[in-house]
C-alpha cells in the first residue's frame, strides 16, 4: 500500500479539485492507497471537507492539529501516520501535479528509496523565483550534506526512510534535508511546478525566510566558522593598523616628506574602528544565538504536534482523541 501525506492550512477551496485529480491519478498506479491529509489548525472550512470527503471515501484519513504548527511538522505528522510501504508528500495546491506520482512509483519498483522531484520550471513571480534560485545554491555551497538542487518535499520514500525519520528527535525538521541526510538509493524526476490551483499562498514571506534559515542553519555550522573569519580579518586590520601608527610615530618625518602624512589627533578612525568591531561582535553573537537558541528547543523536549481531532479507518467513534506526537 503506498500512503499519501498532504499538509493542508485553509486550503477548503482546493480540497475538491485535490480529491478529484487524485482519484483520477491513482487509477493508473496499480497499488492500494491512503491518504493522510494533516489540517494544521486551518481557520476556514478545510476540517468540515475533510469529514465530508471521509465519509465518501475511506481511503481518506485525516488528522487535525490544535493549532497551526508548520509545513514541516504537519508532514512529519503525516508520515508517522503512514502505514503503506512507500509514502508520497503531495501540497494540497496541486502545486505538486499527482500525475507524476506513477513515474515516483517506477523508479521505487526499480529498487529507488527516495525519489525527489525536481522542479524543472516554476510558475511562479520573478522574485519568489530568485530566492529559491539564490537559497538552493547557497545551501549547497555550504551544507554538510548535499541536499539536491530545486527539490522540494514533493517525492516519494521507502517504509525504511520512513521509519528513520519517524525515530529523528529533530524539532527543526527541514524534511528535504534530513531525507536527504537518510542516504540510501535517491534519485530526482523533473517535473513542471504547477502553478497554485485554487486558493491563497499559505506561505508568507517570513514563514519562507524561516524555512531557508532552518535549512541552512540545521544543515551547516558555516555560518560559526563565517565568524571566525571575520574575526580574523577584522584582527588582521587591526594589527596592520596598529603597525602603520607605530611607525608613523617613529618615523614622523619621513612619513610626513614622502607621504604627507601627519599623526592628526584623529578621533574619526577610533570611532569607526569601535563601531566597525562592534558590528562584527554583534553578527557573530546573532549567529551564535541562532545555534544555543536550537540547543535550547531541542533540550525542552516539547511534542512536535498535537493532534485534537481524527478521522481513521474504520471511522473512529466515541468522542475525539486527543494525543501528542513526536518525540520527546
Ligand atoms: N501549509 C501547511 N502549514 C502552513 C503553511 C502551509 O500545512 O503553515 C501547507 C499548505 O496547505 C500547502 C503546502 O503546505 O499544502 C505548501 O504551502 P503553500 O502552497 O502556501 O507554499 P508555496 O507553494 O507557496 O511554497
Ligand atoms: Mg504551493
Amino acid at each position: 500500500m503506498i500512503s499519501v501525506v498532504i499538509p493542508c492550512y485553509n486550503e477548503e477551496p482546493v480540497l475538491d479539485t485535490l480529491y478529484r485529480r487524485l482519484t483520477e491519478a491513482a487509477r493508473t498506479w496499480g497499488e492500494e492507497y491512503e491518504v493522510i491529509a494533516v489540517d494544521d489548525g486551518s481557520l476556514d472550512g478545510t476540517w468540515q471537507k475533510l469529514v465530508e470527503i471521509h465519509q465518501r471515501d475511506g481511503r481518506w484519513r485525516a488528522i487535525r492539529f490544535s493549532r497551526n504548527f508548520g509545513h514541516q511538522t504537519a508532514i512529519s505528522a503525516g508520515m508517522a501516520e503512514a502505514r503503506g510501504q512507500a509514502v508520497v508528500i503531495l501540497d494540497a495546491d496541486l502545486q505538486d501535479p499527482p500525475e507524476v506520482v506513477n513515474e515516483f512509483l517506477a523508479k521505487w519498483r526499480e529498487g529507488y528509496h527516495v525519489v525527489y522531484g525536481i522542479r524543472r520550471r516554476r510558475k511562479e513571480g520573478l522574485f519568489k523565483k530568485a530566492a529559491y534560485f539564490l537559497f538552493y545554491r547557497i545551501l549547497r555551497s555550504i551544507a554538510a550534506t548535499p541536499i539536491p538542487v530545486d527539490s522540494g518535499d514533493f517525492c516519494l520514500m521507502d517504509r525504511c526512510v520512513v521509519d528513520i525519520l519517524n525515530r529523528m528527535p529533530e524539532r527543526n525538521r527541514f524534511v528535504r534535508g534530513l531525507r536527504a541526510w537518510t542516504g540510501f538509493r535517491q534519485i530526482g524526476v523533473e517535473y513542471e511546478r504547477q502553478a497554485r490551483a485554487a486558493g491563497q499562498p499559505q506561505y508568507t514571506f517570513k514563514k519562507l525566510l524561516q524555512l531557508a534559515i532552518d535549512g541552512i542553519f540545521s544543515f551547516s555550522v558555516w555560518p560559526l566558522r563565517l565568524a571566525t573569519r571575520l574575526g580574523l580579518l577584522v584582527s588582521t586590520f587591526a594589527f596592520l593598523g596598529v603597525v602603520f601608527t607605530f611607525l608613523q610615530r617613529i618615523y614622523a618625518d619621513w612619513f610626513d616628506k614622502y607621504l604627507g602624512l601627519r599623526p592628526v589627533p584623529g578621533f574619526a578612525t577610533t570611532v569607526i574602528a569601535i563601531l566597525f568591531l562592534g558590528g562584527v561582535q554583534l553578527i557573530c553573537l546573532g549567529i551564535i544565538g541562532e545555534y544555543i537558541g536550537r540547543i535550547y528547543e531541542e533540550v525542552k523536549g516539547r511534542p512536535l504536534w498535537i493532534i485534537c481531532d481524527r478521522l481513521d479507518t474504520p471511522p473512529a467513534t466515541g468522542p475525539a482523541q486527543t494525543s501528542t506526537g513526536g518525540k520527546a
